[in-house]
């Protein structure tokens, strides 16, 4: 793969390549960009196909955590890191520690977390060996997903709001795909607010409990998308917003915590032509990202977590000028991120050393 002209690249402030001999260590660690602050970002363990695999997907996934970071208004850059390997088989403390001194050499510049394939257990390794290390234990933040989920929790109610004009959820049908982690816990919040809930997953235990629990309807992994509900809330997959699904949608809303829900970006065009109105995937799933931005010895979770709730005014705020713009949200979110990055270079440069000189 060529690096310099792939899509991913995007002006990459560094990519870094890792190989231990005596752990089997290989990881590739991409930082993005630096502008608001130091990268930060999960760390994912996969058994990739080949190399260029591994790397497109570091690429892709450290771009989306700058955009994710500048939009939630952190001072935190985009950045991520890939071990390739079977996170089930190729696991080892000595793996963890040596993948704790590649974060370490960066010096900061990179901070990993949990993503797919990591668990709190693993990254408790690296930390021996380096400090920048994030969603830990330590420091009192633990699994994110709580926050993710009500961070989706407050930007479906503002979606609600701007397109169904509900305040209140009582009697509102949202169809949520995906009981895990971040689906469940929102159902609970839902269900909490009155609302009609229809769900689906892959497994029985998960939709049995839904059912017992919170009173949901089941229905088939295929079906989930054409329920006629008001609202679909895609918490599993990524491209479920694609050619086969955006004609059958029956929603007027779509709000849900999976990244890349988009297939293409032309499908956020062919979302609002429908008129649907569509809670960015990176502006909506920010929470855990922003109760890890509070991490360290004075955590107060309160004050992360109604940081978190403000999600909700964000994606007012990406509504409202999509409509006046007459663009895609997702677009508006990408150019209220790159707008904060570019003003932070421009503060960058009229730095108060050089105001001193040149004035
Ligand atoms: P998870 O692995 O805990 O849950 C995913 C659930 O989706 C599982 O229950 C799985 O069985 C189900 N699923 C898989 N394929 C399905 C299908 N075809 N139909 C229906 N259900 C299916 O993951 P999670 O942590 O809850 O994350 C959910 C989504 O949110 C992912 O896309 C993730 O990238 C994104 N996200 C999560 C967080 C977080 O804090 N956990 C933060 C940002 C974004």
């Amino acid at each position: 793969m060529s690096v310099f002209i792939s899509r991913g690249y995007d002006e990459h402030e560094a990519v870094l390549f890792f190989k231990d001999r005596e752990t089997g260590l290989k990881a590739i660690i991409a930082v993005h960009d630096t502008t608001l602050g130091p990268s930060l970002g999960g760390t994912r363990m996969w058994p990739y196909e080949n190399d260029d695999e591994a790397l497109e997907d570091v690429l892709r996934l450290s771009q989306g955590m700058t955009y994710k970071s500048a939009l939630a208004g952190l001072k935190l850059g985009g950045g991520k890191s890939v071990i390739i390997g079977n996170s089930r088989t190729d696991k080892s403390e000595a793996l963890f520690e040596a993948f704790g001194r590649a974060v370490d050499s960066l010096n900061g510049q990179y901070i990993a977390a949990e993503d797919v394939g990591i668990q709190v257990a693993d990254l408790e390794i690296a930390r021996r060996i380096t400090p920048y290390i994030s969603g830990i234990s330590e420091g009192n933040v633990g699994n994110p997903s709580p926050a993710t989920a009500w961070g989706v929790f407050n930007g479906l109610k503002a979606a609600a709001k701007y397109r169904l004009d509900k305040e209140d959820l009582t009697g509102v049908k949202v169809a949520v795909q995906g009981l895990g982690q971040v689906g469940y816990g929102l159902c609970t919040h839902l269900k909490e607010a009155g609302a009609d809930l229809i769900v689906s997953d892959i497994v029985d235990q998960s939709i049995n409990k839904a059912v017992q629990e919170l009173g949901a309807t089941a229905v088939s992994s295929d079906d989930i998308a054409r329920q006629d509900v008001d609202i679909f809330a895609p918490c599993a997959l990524g491209a479920v917003l694609n050619d086969e699904t955006i004609p059958h949608l029956k929603a007027s809303v779509i709000a849900g915590a999976a990244n890349n829900q988009l297939a293409e970006p032309r499908h956020g065009l062919a979302l609002m032509d429908r008129h649907i109105l569509y809670a960015p995937d990176y502006a909506i799933n920010a929470g855990g990202i922003i109760v890890i931005s509070h991490e360290g010895p004075d955590f107060d979770r309160t004050a992360a977590m109604r940081e978190v709730a403000g999600i909700h005014d964000t994606l007012l705020n990406i509504f409202k000028r999509a409509e006046r713009e007459k663009l895609p949200t997702g677009e508006v979110a990408d150019r209220i991120a790159l707008e904060r990055i570019h003003a932070a270079r421009e503060a960058k440069k009229q730095s108060p050393e050089k105001i001193k000189l040149t004035g």
